[in-house]
């Protein structure tokens, strides 16, 4: 696949894998991936399976994300974990503000700009996720949510870290429902989310960024998705937890 930007394909393995089953992901990983050089890979165990998994794949392509991180660098934040901690796993990316933690923690716009402006401090490189319900989809309000959910969590960034940053586009209707967008839809979603990257940084600034799709991607959809013109990558869920699915999305991808 010809793209200026290359793909990145993450999968955000939520609160599931003990360390021995993060282990049997990830060895498997490495044996099927170990080939893979088109795609930036990444994984996001959850954060007790970090230690582990950065030791095993020390020698391979795959690259490492936390799914959350604190806005704070240090003090009495009873159950949060620093940017600094996760550098110590030699974590590169890190999810934020998934519509879960959206939905189940009201994680706000300001709260993800701040941890936004943190991981950049400490050289990680945040996936900012975001997208609209299917209510607001059917009453025509996806680019306006977007555009509030941008302008909020990318507020402060300069255009250097605007470059280092990734965007998720993840409906939330498509989320863990095997719903997946149309290609059409993702398309057009992203197009206006660089669109509005060009308008809020710059034109040369907004072509570097790398827009990721998300929701029930599957091996089976993954190529026509990663066809598009302005979808340089996945962030998998589900398909991400065996080896075989996540392997396949990656293989199809190329
Ligand atoms: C996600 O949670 O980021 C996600 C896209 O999940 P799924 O692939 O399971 O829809």
């Amino acid at each position: 696949m010809n793209k200026d930007r290359k793909l990145l394909i993450a999968g955000n393995w939520k609160m599931n894998k003990t360390v021995a089953e993060a282990l049997d992901l990830v060895n498997g990983l490495k044996r099927e991936l170990a080939s893979v050089k088109e795609v930036d890979i990444v994984v996001c165990p959850p954060f007790t399976a970090l230690e582990s998994v950065s030791r095993a794949i020390l020698d391979s392509n795959l690259r490492l994300g936390a799914q959350n991180m604190s806005e704070h660098n240090v003090g009495p934040y009873t159950g949060e974990i620093a940017a600094v901690m996760l550098k110590e796993f030699s974590v590169r990316y890190v999810i934020l503000g998934h519509s879960e933690r959206r939905q189940h923690q009201k994680e706000t716009d300001d709260l993800i700009a701040r941890k936004a402006a943190a991981a950049h401090a400490a050289a990680l490189k945040p996936i900012i996720c975001v997208g609209e319900t299917l209510a607001e989809r059917e009453t025509n309000r996806t680019e306006q949510v977007l555009e509030t959910q941008l302008r909020g969590s990318l507020a402060g960034l300069t255009r250097e870290q605007m470059e280092e940053t990734i965007i998720a586009y993840e409906p939330v209707w498509a989320i863990g429902t095997g719903r997946n967008a149309t290609a059409e839809q993702a398309q057009a979603a992203h197009a206006f989310i660089r669109g509005l990257l060009a308008r809020m940084f710059d034109a040369a600034t907004a072509r570097q960024v790398r827009i990721q799709y998300g929701g029930s991607v599957k091996p089976n959809n993954a190529r026509e998705l990663m066809e598009q013109p302005d979808v340089d990558g996945a962030l998998v869920g589900g398909a991400s937890l065996e080896v075989r699915s996540f392997s396949e999305i990656i293989k199809n991808s190329i």
